[in-house]
């Protein structure tokens, strides 16, 4: 990153700046209220930085977008979706730094936590949207149904699809975010036989579109793409799933502490006994984490507390497309069953589904001869 990046996104964040914010506080009176020092704030900037690939110069920038990140609109659709990943962001009984500047994004509409309801609602909604046409953020939560015109999914007084209502709305955006692994790739929405016909939203809008799958989603990883966007005013660099490099550029596996027993051979042979005691890797009863690109290894969950597999239990490839099908049984590896990468090839390019199955296969191979290694076995 040179200088005249930099001096781009000062530029674009002082603008930012003079736009109004939502409420009468500033994210850094919020975060004080919630128990948080300048110095939390300036750490978290710091690890946010490198979360994001950024040279650590950047950490004061990012401090700087997450002050102003109040002035962003963003318009928050629900469609074909539990609300689990709003409720996960947004239910803490101790917040993070991450829901905290979540919370405080000017959302315009979010049919959830909005006060209004009914016909006030969508007036709310059709106001935002001529307002802050081409400035505002979409971020969908919920796969699209797209059978029969996308009748199954009918939103609001007017009984308006999902389909259409999504179509309509990312016309005018100035960026479209998809929250979670529904929007990102259908979900169990879609899961087989999808009987509703469901898909992902960049399956079905002419618009670039950036997948940040999870069910639920990181909050790191959300709140780490919306700073991206107010500081460069672009989406990340993706992969072949659309989704942030930063965030899903490595497996599960690559960075998991347990990976030392894996290579040892070392393996919990069931749940309870005594591999699980002693922490050995979790691949024989069912882990996916070789085949799930995520970074929860390496960010965890509940402020860097725990994480899945550090609570005893497999990754289950909640990040991956189609997992409900091509992840199953949960419990049990892989190795036992076909790798369905023939559902990833119909969604994606090639060389994405050629390394998962190659993977797949080498880690298939590579579990059996550790297991044959194993002096313990
Ligand atoms: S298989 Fe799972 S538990 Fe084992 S090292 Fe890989 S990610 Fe960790
Ligand atoms: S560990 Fe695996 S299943 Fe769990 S949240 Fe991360 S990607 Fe999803």
């Amino acid at each position: 990153m040179n200088e005249a990046t930099i001096a781009k996104i000062k530029e674009r964040l002082a603008s930012l700046r003079k736009l109004p914010g939502i409420g009468e506080k500033s994210v850094a009176q919020v975060l004080e209220e919630h128990g948080f020092t300048r110095r939390d704030f300036l750490k978290w900037s710091a690890a946010m930085a490198v979360m994001l690939g950024l040279p650590t110069k950047f950490s004061p920038l990012i401090a700087e977008a997450a002050e102003v990140s109040d002035r962003l609109p963003v318009v928050w659709l629900h469609l074909a979706e539990c609300t689990g990943c709003s409720e996960s962001l947004i239910r803490n009984d101790s917040p993070t730094i991450d829901n905290i500047i979540f919370n405080f994004i000017n959302l315009q509409y979010h049919d959830t936590i909005m006060a209004a309801a009914g016909w006030q609602a969508e007036e709310n909604y059709e106001e935002a949207l001529e307002k802050f046409a081409g400035r505002f953020v979409l971020c969908v939560e919920g796969g699209v149904p797209t059978k029969d015109g996308g009748e199954f999914l009918t939103i609001g007084p007017n009984a308006e699809t999902g389909l259409e209502k999504l179509k309509r709305t990312a016309a005018k955006a100035a960026a479209v975010i998809s929250v979670g692994t529904c929007s990102s790739f259908g979900g169990i929405q879609a899961a087989a036989p999808n009987p509703t016909g469901v898909k992902g939203v960049y399956q079905v809008i002419n618009k670039p579109v950036i997948n940040v799958p999870g069910c639920p989603p990181s909050a790191k990883n959300i709140v780490g793409t919306i700073l991206y966007v107010i500081l460069f005013g672009a989406l990340p660099a993706v992969d072949n799933f659309n989704r942030p490099k930063f965030a899903y550029g490595l497996r599960i596996h690559d960075l998991c502490e347990r990976r030392g027993h894996f290579d040892a051979g070392e393996f919990v042979e069931q749940f309870g006994d005594n591999g699980a005691e002693n922490g050995f890797c979790l691949y024989k009863v069912g882990c996916k984490g070789p085949y799930t690109f995520n970074n929860c290894s390496r960010e965890r969950f509940n402020q860097h507390t725990s994480w899945p597999v550090q609570a005893g239990h497999g990754c289950i490839g909640c990040s991956e497309p189609d997992f409900w099908d091509s992840m199953a049984p949960y419990e049990e590896p892989l190795a036992n069953h076909k790798f369905a990468s023939a559902s990833v090839d119909a969604t994606a390019d090639k060389v994405g589904a050629t390394i998962l199955t190659v993977a797949g296969v080498a880690i298939v191979a590579h579990a059996a001869l550790s297991a044959i290694k194993n002096p313990k076995e």
